[in-house]
This record gives C-alpha cells, sequence and structure tokens, in this order.
C-alpha cells in the first residue's frame, strides 16, 4: 500500500486547489502556500491541510510552509518564473526529493529537467487532446 506523503502545494488556484483537495481526500498531509488569501476559498469543506498566506518567492514563506520537511512539492502558480524559482529553492535549499512544476513554455521544460524538477505542460497536453480530437475526427 502507498504510504502517506507530506505535500507542499504553492498556488492554490484553481489546479493547486484541485490538487490539494484530492490529495488531502487520499490521505496526504498538505500545505498549500498562497499570497491571496481569497485564493483558500477554493478548498473545499473536507480539506484537512493547512495554509500558509505568503508570497512563495520567499525562502521565510516555505519555511513556514516546513518545505523543509516536504517528501514533494508541486509548483502551480500560472509563472513559469514563480514555479522555475520555487522548485529551485525547494531542491537546493530544502533537498524537497521530489519536485514537480507547471510549466507553460513548452521550451523552457529541458531547464527544468535539468535541475532535476519534473514538468507538466498544460500547453502540450492540451495540444496532443486536440491533435487526437482532430485525427479520430477525422478519420471517423
Ligand atoms: P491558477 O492559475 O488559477 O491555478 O492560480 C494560480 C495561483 O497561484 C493564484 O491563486 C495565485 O494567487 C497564486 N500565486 C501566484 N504567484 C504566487 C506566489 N509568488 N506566491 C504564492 N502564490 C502565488
Amino acid at each position: 500500500m502507498a504510504s502517506n506523503l507530506f505535500i507542499v502545494i504553492v498556488g492554490c488556484g484553481r489546479l493547486g486547489a484541485y490538487l490539494a483537495n484530492r490529495l488531502s481526500r487520499a490521505g496526504h498531509g498538505i500545505v498549500v502556500v498562497d499570497y491571496r488569501m481569497e485564493a483558500f476559498d477554493n478548498l473545499s469543506s473536507d480539506y484537512s491541510g493547512f495554509r500558509v498566506e505568503g508570497d512563495a518567492a520567499e525562502l521565510a514563506v516555505l519555511k513556514q510552509a516546513k518545505v523543509d520537511k516536504a517528501d514533494l512539492l508541486i509548483a502551480t502558480t500560472r509563472d513559469d518564473n514563480i514555479n522555475l524559482m520555487v522548485a529551485q529553492a525547494a531542491k537546493a535549499e530544502f533537498g524537497v526529493p521530489r519536485v514537480l512544476a507547471r510549466v507553460f513554455e513548452p521550451r523552457r521544460e529541458d531547464v527544468y529537467r535539468r535541475l532535476g524538477v519534473e514538468t507538466v505542460c498544460p500547453t502540450s497536453v492540451a495540444a496532443e487532446l486536440f491533435l487526437k480530437s482532430v485525427c479520430q475526427e477525422n478519420e471517423s
């Protein structure tokens, strides 16, 4: 059976909150970080993790979120530069074993990977799904 993880999620917008709600429900320990207090309204009523209000670009805020204890950090803001900065700090300053980041610019994925950061690129994922749908429709 997979064990429960301590996961820090940076950004509590649509993506971050969705992940926080699902992973919290699955039994993992979660801390979400966002600099907009109202972003925490995206969390569901059964969310059982913690919330840290602050700018994740500041090391003190990441410390407050206990990133040094995290098994996994997921950087979900819509700003590639912030996600890269946070991912780099998580790896280099806090020694987080696994770091995942949302990256919109497909050409930047290599930079992250060289740092040992796993990436999800919504642009490439959406493009592939559109192409698949167009090709399927065209074949039928
Ligand atoms: P979304 O794109 O809807 O998934 O939302 C991204 C979330 O990331 C928003 O709630 C932003 O307030 C949050 N965010 C963006 N930059 C930072 C930052 N530097 N520190 C903390 N939260 C951030």
